[in-house]
């Protein structure tokens, strides 16, 4: 019944993780999801506001090189 809402272009969003499609807002019982928008089965926020920030935490792909690393090398 309900569809998926497309993100707005403007709105940044980190792309699934796991597939690396852009993510969906769906809607359960009238609370709101941010979930991967090929497969239900990735990361989807908790249901209630859409919490796109939540979204990008989760799908954000941490750098190789951490900063202690970093600092490591420089010394
Ligand atoms: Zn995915």
């Amino acid at each position: 019944m309900n569809k998926p809402i497309k993100i707005q272009v403007s709105i940044f969003c980190e792309p699934c993780i796991i597939c690396g499609s852009r993510p969906v807002i769906a809607q359960a019982k009238g609370k709101f999801i941010v979930r991967c928008g090929a497969n239900p089965d990735h990361y989807q926020t908790p249901p209630g506001m859409v919490d796109i920030a939540n979204w990008n935490k989760h799908n954000h792909r941490d750098p190789d090189i951490s900063p202690t690393t970093r600092q490591l090398k420089q010394g």
